[in-house]
């Protein structure tokens, strides 16, 4: 199966109608840009008519000259299409509502005034020179009749495509089958699929109307969309490439980055074991799993990292395997004989039994040790004072012995903890790392709890993670950003 499939991406659109996202024009553009670099074939870029930020962004993004085409949400409205025309768009993503539950409840309408407006819409698109996606809204719980009624009226008027939506994510891939087998057949025009995932089963659905002759599907970085979201991008491309062989446009190479652009730029975090893209996806744990992929990886890796451009990486744990704990220390460049890797595997599992994340500094600690190489420390802290309170920008001074020399540096932020690591990040500015996670579990309850802070720091090869474990936050957390800090720069040397 070698069939084309275009991506229409609707970050911008449904996605932005996430529950807590908003994002501002300049920032719209941005993701624009780099879904355009990703290679996806159609932006859905907002509703023109929403509001005056809606408009600006679609306009920047209309005349940024993008290989993508770029449409506009329009109601079967002539205001929302006319919205759209002010901002420069291809065309519109023009949305009918079919089931007769809408057309009777949301508009109070008959499906005679629906087939009149889409007519009005479509020909009125057309006569202006605009591309026209037309796409039923809850075509899925729509009287088949009815649709067909509509996909031939919208192919007689020369529309571009016809999509069908489950609205509201009701499909199974059986029913899609069934109905998009319908919807293609004799289709003069192409058919698209845009799936939501109330019931988990989006990425399903949407491969199915694929294999049953879509030709288009729409989806969101990261499954972004209201309530449960919509089909997202990156399972639906791996999927259509590497489960059926189908042509995609969309470079797999780029879907983390993107992905993480967009994490950071809409504030949504991706859940660590989501598919394809979570952060354990291509993170092994268990000592089996571990063995048989140092053997061979295909034998717990169905999706080759390389594929997505992933970095495999391998944590140490209390499921770990001696096999995993040597590979580890060859790749962090410990030179040890087998009854030393032995020692360290004991310690690991250790501490592993007791709950503890077995961090990469944790590891480095116990490898020097029984190496018996003194642990150097580069960084050591001498002073920590914070104050916060609801009179005073919340303000940290630290002093640090740093390769010997005392340095003194303060920092303010949004909270004291905050404070504190803006505070260690100015004194050790000449150091390049970025703080990428910061996690903190309270170990016991009560507000006198032992706090384990947990963070990861970014340098330009690797990622170190640290703990600093106590019962004030400040002083576990700065813990945790000098011990980390620590493995760093005795590394860097
Ligand atoms: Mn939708």
């Amino acid at each position: 199966m070698t069939r084309k499939i275009k991506v229409l991406d609707t970050t911008l659109r449904d996605g932005e109608q996430t529950p807590g996202v908003s994002l501002t024009p300049n920032r719209k553009l941005e993701i624009a840009k780099v879904l355009d670099d990703l290679g996806v074939d159609v932006i859905e870029a907002g509703t023109a008519i929403a509001s005056d930020g809606e408009k600006e962004g679609m306009r920047l993004i209309a005349k940024q000259g993008l290989k993508a085409e770029v449409l506009s949400f329009a109601r079967i409205l002539q205001k929302d299409i006319d919205a759209a025309m002010e901002c420069g768009v291809d065309g519109i993503f023009l949305v009918a509502p079919t089931s007769d539950l809408h057309i009777k409840y949301k508009l109070n309408s008959t499906r005679d005034e629906v087939l009149k407006k889409v007519e009005e819409c479509v020909q009125y698109c057309r006569k202006h020179g605009l591309v026209v996606d037309l796409c039923t809204e809850d075509g899925s719980r729509s009287d088949l009749k009815f649709l067909l009624k509509v996909r031939n009226l919208a192919a007689e008027l020369k529309a571009d495509r016809f999509t069908l939506a489950d609205t509201v994510g009701v499909m199974t891939p059986e029913k899609m089958s069934v109905l998009v087998s319908r919807l293609v057949d004799k289709s003069k025009i192409p058919v698209g699929i845009h799936c939501h995932d109330d019931f988990g089963m989006a990425t399903a659905n949407t491969l199915a109307a694929v294999v049953a002759g879509a030709s288009m599907v729409d989806v969101t970085v990261n499954g972004l969309g209201e309530r449960a979201g919509n089909a997202c991008l990156d399972e639906v491309v791996v999927g259509l490439k590497l489960l059926y062989g189908f042509n995609v446009g969309v470079d797999p190479k780029k879907i983390l980055s993107v992905s993480e652009f967009v994490e950071k730029t809409c504030g949504i975090p991706v859940p660590p074991n989501k598919a394809v893209i979570g952060e354990n996806a291509f993170t092994h744990e268990a000592g089996i799993h571990v063995d048989g992929i140092l053997k061979k990886p295909e034998t717990y890796e169905p999706i080759s990292p390389d594929f997505l451009g992933a970095k495999r990486t391998f944590v140490l744990g209390k499921h770990a395997g001696l096999k995993a704990v040597k590979k580890i220390l060859e790749d962090e460049g410990f030179k040890m004989n087998d009854d030393q890797v032995s020692e360290v595997f004991r310690q690991v599992k250790y501490l592993g039994d007791k709950g503890k994340h077995v961090t990469s500094v944790d590891l480095e600690s116990i490898a020097n040790t029984v190496l018996g190489l003194e642990h150097k420390r580069a960084l050591k802290l001498e002073e920590l004072v914070a104050v916060a309170g609801n009179k005073f920008t919340p303000t940290a001074s630290v002093k640090l012995r740093i390769n010997g020399i005392e340095v003194l540096s303060a920092g303010t932020g949004t909270g004291p903890v905050d404070a504190a690591i803006n505070a260690i990040k100015a004194a050790t500015k000449d150091v390049p790392f970025e703080l990428v996670e910061y996690h903190v579990d309270a170990i016991s309850g009560g507000t006198d709890a032992v706090v384990k802070i947990l963070v990861k720091l970014k340098t330009k090869d690797r990622i170190v993670t640290a703990e600093g474990v106590g019962s004030d936050i400040i002083l576990a957390s700065v813990d945790a950003m000098v011990n980390g800090l620590n493995s760093i720069m005795v590394h860097s040397k």
